[in-house]
């Protein structure tokens, strides 16, 4: 695996990869890598003849000062990783190679109702800060292929916005969700769970697996409101748990109005705060 750290030097290696015809794909990541992301990496292994992984905790995504500060940092665990599974190049810029003076990072994109719902409503600016990082790592690479996980359902569904506002010829690619034997999924941040609540956090999992079971029988309004319930465990704070159409994200009154329905759900564990995804009808 060759490391870059300077955006000139990785295009110098790419350019010469891309005059042979070669594919490249790219798997953006925050780093504290686990299964999840070695799955982004696996696949895009499978279609490309190069795959760029890319670790960079981006400041300007977070909104809160403490998660950025708290957000684990495991670089060497994770070129071990990278390497153990056949990476071929790892990018770790810094802040200054990302955002450098005078260069315009900023997105004028109108992602409407997509970034105002859910993680939008409790983490404002988010979205816009996730964009901005990903075009740029994007215009960096400049990949054939993009892989992201449906962990972060309503992040990739923005970036598919992105793309197509854009008009970027760039084939977005979007991996399963990868969850712990007990149906946690895995996260970067679930090493910060205390063992208490890292045994509760089942819970989350379990209720969006009941609420599958229920589609047949209730209105998405009574699912909603009987997770929320569910979630309220001790020590567990559910923010959201909301069942959108796949596509729009906006709430669904009825099953029957679309052929897509995600239940898609946020809860503060702790201090630890989890999010997490399922396809209830598809
Ligand atoms: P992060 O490092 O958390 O920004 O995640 C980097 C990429 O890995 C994103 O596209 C995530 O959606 C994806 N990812 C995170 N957790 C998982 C998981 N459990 N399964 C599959 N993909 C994941």
């Amino acid at each position: 695996m060759i490391l870059f750290k300077k955006e000139y030097q990785l295009q110098n290696y790419l350019n010469t990869l891309k005059s042979d015809k070669k594919s490249i794909g790219i798997v953006p990541t925050m780093g504290a890598l686990h299964d999840g992301h070695l799955s982004l990496i696996q696949k895009a292994k499978e279609d490309n003849d190069c795959v760029v992984c890319t670790i960079f905790v981006n400041p300007t995504q977070f909104n809160n000062a403490t998660d950025l500060e708290k957000y684990p940092r495991t670089v060497a665990k994770d070129i071990e990783l990278l390497t153990s599974i056949g990476t071929d190049v790892l990018l770790m810029p810094s802040v200054e190679e990302v955002y450098p003076e005078g260069l315009d990072t900023t997105l004028e994109l109108d992602f409407g109702k997509l970034a105002t719902t859910m993680e939008g409503e409790f983490r404002p600016g988010h979205f816009d800060g996730m964009a901005q990082v990903v075009n740029r790592l994007v215009n960096m690479v400049q990949p054939h292929s993009l892989y992201m996980g449906q962990k972060d359902f309503q992040q990739i569904t923005i970036v598919r916005s992105m793309l197509t506002q854009l008009e970027s010829k760039i084939k977005l690619v979007m991996v399963p969700i990868m969850r712990h034997e007990d149906g946690l999924a895995m996260s970067s941040r679930n090493v910060r769970l205390t063992p208490e609540n890292r045994n509760r956090a089942v819970i989350i999992s379990q209720t969006l697996s009941e609420a599958k079971n229920k589609v047949e029988n209730k209105t998405p309004k009574e699912v909603e409101t009987w997770a929320m319930k569910e979630l309220s465990i001790p020590e567990f704070k559910p923010e959201y748990f909301e069942i959108v159409d796949g596509i729009t994200l906006q709430p669904i009154d009825d099953f029957n109005e679309t052929d897509f329905a995600v239940a898609c759900t946020a809860v503060w564990a702790g201090e630890v705060r989890l999010i997490d995804n399922m396809v209830l009808k598809s």
